[in-house]
């Protein structure tokens, strides 16, 4: 498995671009030598979906879906003490970019699957990995996956970024909103003359960014946050500005509705159009991924539980995340039951030195390959 998770690694998906084909030949390769179905499904040129499925026995029509992603955030600017590509093993920890998120969590789950179909058990139903392209940037795999039918056969679906080993049975959801504020241009030797953007924007900012995005509590989970983050407009240094847009990322708990805080965004600019006639403004959801829970009493989350007690002689800790994953795209439109678990440290998610235990690693495969004799 370390192997697997050295190979990985070695490979750069970094994105943007991706470029995960690579990545998911060798995954692909791994799978088949060992005796796995597999299937690719090209998403875009360069950019593969790779599943492996470990037939059951055909008793049981459900399947158990173990899902990660192939692509990992770029390298960053910050030099690394280690070759972000080495993949080298020091001291017990694996380094590289992906180590944690996670190359790591796909290398254990795939070892998981190997370990069971060489012990010769036979399920009652499949489980299948699907390894995705572009979850750091647009999630276009899961989104693929999602429109070509793939999820129809899942009844659980375990996402295997890195918690810990901790069983994640909520994790946030993010919203980006965009704030266009249209005025009219002009010289700027006659700005009475024009609109100018930028300064009908600084007059609702401080509104817009006071907007109540709260949700109901979560018991697991920190409230819910707005920033603005990126702010542009105008075109020249001598033309008054015809355009100021400001974008917004909220991170939002279970059981809100993203559309419903777009709507006080739009609240807030009717107002200020009430206020002023030459106020023209328009906000639009351009990033639209949901909040995933589940009942911590759900069956899946105990049988993740059980499992990882029968390997680790310890139950995991249930717990909750501030980051998304493939499942926002994933679980609400299916409804299956989805639990977070994989190995790796959160803190050290998009780092520079990411770095994860080898036997954490390992705990998570032996959890993978324990798991669905535990939940059947
Ligand atoms: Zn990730």
């Amino acid at each position: 498995m370390v192997r697997l998770a050295q190979r990985l690694i070695r490979i750069d998906s970094c994105n943007p671009p991706g470029n995960e084909a690579w990545v998911a030949r060798v995954l692909a390769e791994e799978a088949d030598a060992a005796g796995l179905r597999v299937t690719t499904d090209e998403v875009a040129a360069g950019r593969t979906n790779v599943t492996v499925r470990l037939p059951g026995s055909g008793a049981d029509p459900r399947t158990l879906v173990y899902c990660g992603h192939l692509d990992t955030v770029t390298v960053g600017t910050t030099p690394w003490t280690r070759d972000p590509f080495g993949a080298e093993v020091v001291d017990g920890l694996l380094w590289g970019r992906g180590s944690v998120d996670m190359k790591g969590g796909l290398a254990a789950m795939l070892s998981g699957m190997i370990a069971i179909r060489r012990s010769g058990v036979r399920l009652p139903g499949d489980v299948v990995l699907r390894a995705l392209v572009g979850e750091e940037v647009d999630c276009a795999g899961a989104q693929h996956l999602l429109a070509t039918g793939g999820m129809a056969e899942a009844a659980w679906m375990v996402v295997g970024e890195p918690t810990g080993l901790r069983a994640v049975v909520a994790h946030k959801g993010c919203a980006r909103l965009r704030v266009v504020v249209r005025g009219v241009g002009a010289h700027a030797s006659r700005p009475d003359v024009g609109v100018n953007a930028i300064l009908k924007m600084a007059r609702v900012l401080q509104e817009l960014a006071a907007v109540d995005v709260s949700g109901p509590p979560h018991p697991l989970l920190t409230g819910s946050t707005s920033a603005a983050t990126m702010i542009s407009g105008g075109s020249a240094l001598n033309v008054v500005p015809d355009a100021c847009t400001v974008d917004f990322d909220i991170r939002t708990v279970p059981g809100q509705d993203h559309r419903e805080i777009a709507a006080r965004f739009e609240a807030v600019l009717a107002d200020a159009a009430r206020r002023d006639p030459d106020f023209q403004a328009t906000v639009e959801l351009t990033y639209d991924r949901a909040p995933v829970t589940i009942s911590p009493d759900d069956a899946l989350v105990t049988a993740v539980q059980g499992a990882a007690e029968t390997v680790l002689g310890r139950c995991p800790e249930i717990g909750g995340v501030g980051f998304f994953t493939d499942a926002s795209v994933l679980q609400p439109p299916t409804g299956v039951p989805t639990v977070v678990f994989g190995p790796g440290d959160v803190g050290l998610m998009h780092q520079t030195d990411e770095r994860i235990s080898v036997s954490e690693l390992v705990d998570a495969a032996r959890v993978f390959a324990v798991l669905p004799a535990t939940l059947w």
